[in-house]
């Protein structure tokens, strides 16, 4: 299976229609059907490294401030408990634990729901242990490896770009801008992705002034490395929805496949 890095955004991205969410669902298009979904959302940071095990994920409405429409979404997507025990037996860099008390966050049914409306795809999520550092997330991740010859969808959900305190809210739906720094950090990653320059996008935090505006917080970013760990050799990276908004945002997204 393919790999894929999904910018999110605004959670309103659920609900409406732009050329983000066409961009998903285009996406699924031309990927082969996923026997089932792992994903690594930036919206679920947790002390230790837990993987979801229910049947029956509840849709968790993880945000505040939004139209009740947003609030009545669900993606009743099953679990998979096999699934997350496979990835509990693939991982050993770290302990991976078991849990039934979390769901899928907007991190992950927001998106998810546009690849596979139908919502048939079981899906299960691993979260973000933030006491790891990002050299130890990339090499954990690395480790997901053989899901993806088991027809599992990895996804990493986060933001390349993701700096709230300096969005420009009236600027939410001006497809493509973005201030300077944004769309030169921008630029910057994805030029490292393609040249598989893996040390600079890892040790982001020494790469100047645009990327520690662009990563203020780690959680956004930490799914792409997700992402990018799992790039075999012969794959090539391809982006979509590759767009700032709101001058401190951006949407753009990973395909990793051969
Ligand atoms: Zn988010």
């Amino acid at each position: 299976m393919p790999v894929l890095f999904l910018g999110h955004g605004n959670p309103m991205n659920a609900i409406e229609e732009n050329e983000f969410v066409q961009g998903f669902r285009q996406i699924a298009h031309v990927l082969p059907k996923p026997q089932a979904i792992l994903c690594v959302s930036a919206h679920w940071e947790t002390r230790g490294t837990l993987v979801t095990a229910m049947e029956h994920p509840q849709t968790i409405h993880d945000f505040g401030g939004f139209p009740q429409a947003l609030y009545e979404v669900e993606y009743p997507a099953p679990g998979s408990p096999e699934l997350a025990k496979e990835t509990q037996q693939a991982i050993h860099k770290t302990k991976v634990d078991l849990t039934n008390t979390w769901g899928l966050d907007h991190g992950a049914w927001s998106v998810i729901k546009h690849l596979y409306p139908d919502a048939d795809v079981p899906v299960v999520q691993m979260s973000l242990d933030y006491q790891l550092s990002p050299q130890y997330h990339f090499e954990l991740a690395s480790q997901l490896s053989p899901l993806r010859n088991k027809g599992v969808l990895i996804i990493g959900s986060g933001n390349m770009v993701h700096n709230l305190r300096l969005v420009a809210w009236n600027k939410m739906n001006e497809s493509g801008f973005g201030y300077d720094w944004a769309l030169e950090a921008l630029d910057k990653m994805k030029k490292r992705m393609q040249e598989g320059d893996m040390h600079s996008l890892i040790h982001y935090e020494q790469q100047g002034k645009d990327f520690q505006m662009a990563i203020p917080t780690p959680e956004h970013y930490l799914p792409l490395l997700y992402a990018l760990s799992l790039k075999g050799k012969n794959e090539t990276i391809s982006f979509f929805n590759d767009q700032t908004i709101a001058g401190s945002l951006a949407m753009t997204s990973v395909k990793i496949q051969k």
